[in-house]
């Protein structure tokens, strides 16, 4: 490919709208242009390197003995109903209607679909396991479309589900597609790290997300200092270890003391001149079927994750000022477990071993002390509700947890029963009994794989793509267009490359020397030959190496030789 020819329209000025590296310098190096929030055309440099990432994905899917498939991206209402999503799933779900009337949705994700496709088709054990996958734009009208690939509306997924007969086979299954999973991000160049994730309401199943590590991540990973212990999670499911706070001191009698204007958490410390672990933090939610007030210890933070997971909710949201008014007689600032009723009352185990702590008197500019949990109220829930955070006792080994940014690239979910059973998928087991499938899902952002590749792997001049997943490997860039001996030596490097199977642009604009190598380390090509009048006096050109930035001279005859010996060894490095 020829860059005159070339669709690649660099911009020399970072887009206002774009937070995130990988955003930025995917519209500026030209790989990709927005349509609508969320919403992104993908320039022919950004589709070679998705077309390599789901190349490998392919590869390990099928390596699993998976097959590929392709559903509907339209999905007919009746299916979501069954399922009891069609409500459940919210304002994300793109809804539409035909000229009929009837409903209809954009496929966020498939289990409704694959499910009543399998029911239909697989009657017995005998055809089990089955893994099905595709690769396929998805839609998920987000709340906060962001960051150009890593949260847009329409992205590419690869999603795959597996059926079997039983617990085991799933258990072998999810096995198989998180080794695949693991193949799949080390041969993209990447570092990840999978984490026990949230597994949701349904509790108990397993899940694991993939996260690559990266300070832009949206999610915050724990993992064990210990690298043997090897224990990671995702924030919102990390356990804690729940050491009971043990004192000697005796309950003293409950008080109210006035505590004017003082609100927050650090306020109350202040005023009163105690440690915020003292403190009772109370913190009222509306959810679609009740209020709940959550407390946990004044210095931790509520685990909204776990605190929907053990409320049985569809929606939960902080309360507004009037609901919390209306609950506590008082405004926001002065809640507290004592004498609240109305409301159901979660409280954090911590919580329930503090002596003589300190909460809001559900009365303006009051708090009480001497706050006793065992004592002066009655939660209707005492379990893990908070946030766990870095420096804290892994749960595993107790040695220090550390906490970095991770973004989420793949999930593996053992889903067990849940959309057989809602819809009614069963095979005839050897005794000719009718029995649910057991499921798992497996999803990959193909699209969100790349952002997150470039969020690992630039500098200021721009993209460093693996090699495995670079768009093209090589440039060849002959610093001046007018002298012809140069150019018909860069054009026979270029063909030479080409013909060996190596993957070559030239830069043939008649651009200066200057503005050429801007945009080649800009887009991020691994290897740049550049073929200029001096070197090419002595017989040789150079290879530039993006990532290193090493610069070497070949002889010409040598050319094709030295670059696939580069790319080799670049390759066994993303290994
Ligand atoms: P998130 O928590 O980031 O919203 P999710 O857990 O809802 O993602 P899954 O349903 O597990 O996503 O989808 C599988 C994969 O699809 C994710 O691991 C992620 O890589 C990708 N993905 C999900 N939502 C988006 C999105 N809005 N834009 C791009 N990729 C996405
Ligand atoms: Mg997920």
């Amino acid at each position: 490919m020829r860059v005159s020819n070339l669709l690649l329209p660099t911009l020399r000025e970072v887009p206002a709208e774009a937070e995130v590296i990988s955003h930025q310098l995917l519209l500026r190096a030209g790989f990709m242009r927005k349509a609508a929030a969320g919403v992104y055309t993908l320039l022919p440099l950004a589709w070679r390197v998705i077309r390599k990432i789901e190349q490998i994905i392919r590869e390990e899917m099928d390596r699993q003995g998976a097959q590929e498939i392709m559903m509907p991206i339209i999905q007919p209402a009746e299916l979501w109903q069954e399922s009891g999503r069609w409500d459940i799933y919210g304002p994300e779900l793109f809804r539409l209607k035909d000229r009929h009337g009837r409903d209809f949705c954009l496929g966020p994700t498939h289990e409704e679909i694959i499910t009543s496709l399998v029911k239909g088709e697989v009657n017995s054990y005998k055809q089990l396991p089955l893994l099905l996958y595709q690769i396929q734009n998805k839609y998920r009208d987000e709340r906060r479309p962001r960051f150009g690939l890593m949260r847009g509306r329409e992205f590419i997924m690869k999603d795959l589900y597996s059926f079997d007969r039983d617990q085991a086979g799933l258990d072998v299954n999810y096995n198989k597609m998180y080794e695949a999973y693991t193949n799949v991000f080390r041969r993209c160049g990447l570092q990840f790290r999978p984490v026990v994730a949230d597994s949701g309401a349904i509790g108990g199943s397993d899940t694991h997300e993939f996260m690559v590590l990266a300070e832009s991540g949206e999610a915050t990973v724990l993992y064990c200092a210990d690298e043997k212990c090897g224990y990671a999670a995702n924030q919102e499911r990390a356990e804690t270890v729940s050491a009971t706070s043990r004192t000697n001191n005796a309950p003293d009698e409950l008080q109210m003391v006035v505590t004017p204007g003082c609100r927050t958490i650090n306020e109350v410390t202040e005023f009163l001149n105690v440690p915020s672990e003292k403190l009772i933090k109370t913190v009222i939610y509306s959810t679609d079927k009740e209020n709940v007030a959550a407390i946990v210890r004044g210095d931790r933070e509520i685990n909204e994750v776990k605190l929907y997971n053990v409320l049985d909710c569809v929606r939960l949201d902080l309360a507004d000022e009037q609901t919390v008014h209306s609950v506590t007689g008082a405004p926001v600032g002065y809640a507290g477990p004592v004498d609240l009723s109305g409301v159901r009352l979660v409280a954090d185990i911590e919580v329930i071993g503090l002596v003589n702590a300190v909460c809001g008197a559900n009365e303006k500019d009051k708090h009480l002390v001497n706050v006793n949990p065992q004592r002066d109220f009655k939660p209707d829930l005492i379990t893990d509700i908070r946030l766990v955070k870095a420096g804290e006792p892994c749960p595993h080994c107790g040695a220090e947890l550390q906490e970095a940014r991770g973004i989420e690239v793949g999930q593996v979910f053992k889903l067990g029963t849940k959309y057989s059973k809602a819809l009614g998928g069963t095979f005839l087991d050897e005794n000719g009994k009718a029995t649910p499938f057991v499921m798992g899902c497996y999803g990959i952002g193909v699209t969100r794989t790349m952002a997150a590749a470039v969020e690992q792997n630039y500098d200021d001049r721009g993209i460093i793509w693996p090699v495995q997943i670079a768009p093209y490997h090589v440039i060849v860039v002959p610093v001046s267009n007018k002298d012809q001996n140069l150019m018909q030596v860069a054009e026979s490097i270029y063909n030479a490359l080409n013909n060996s199977g190596v993957e070559t642009v030239i830069d043939d604009r008649p651009e200066r020397a200057g503005v050429k190598f801007n945009d080649a380390d800009l887009v991020g090509y691994p290897v740049r030959v550049t073929v200029g009048s001096k070197r090419l006096a002595n017989g040789e050109v150079e290879l530039y190496l993006r990532r290193d930035g090493e610069t070497v001279p070949v002889p010409l005859e040598d050319v094709v030789g030295a670059v696939k010996e580069r790319l080799r060894m670049m390759d066994e490095r993303c290994f």
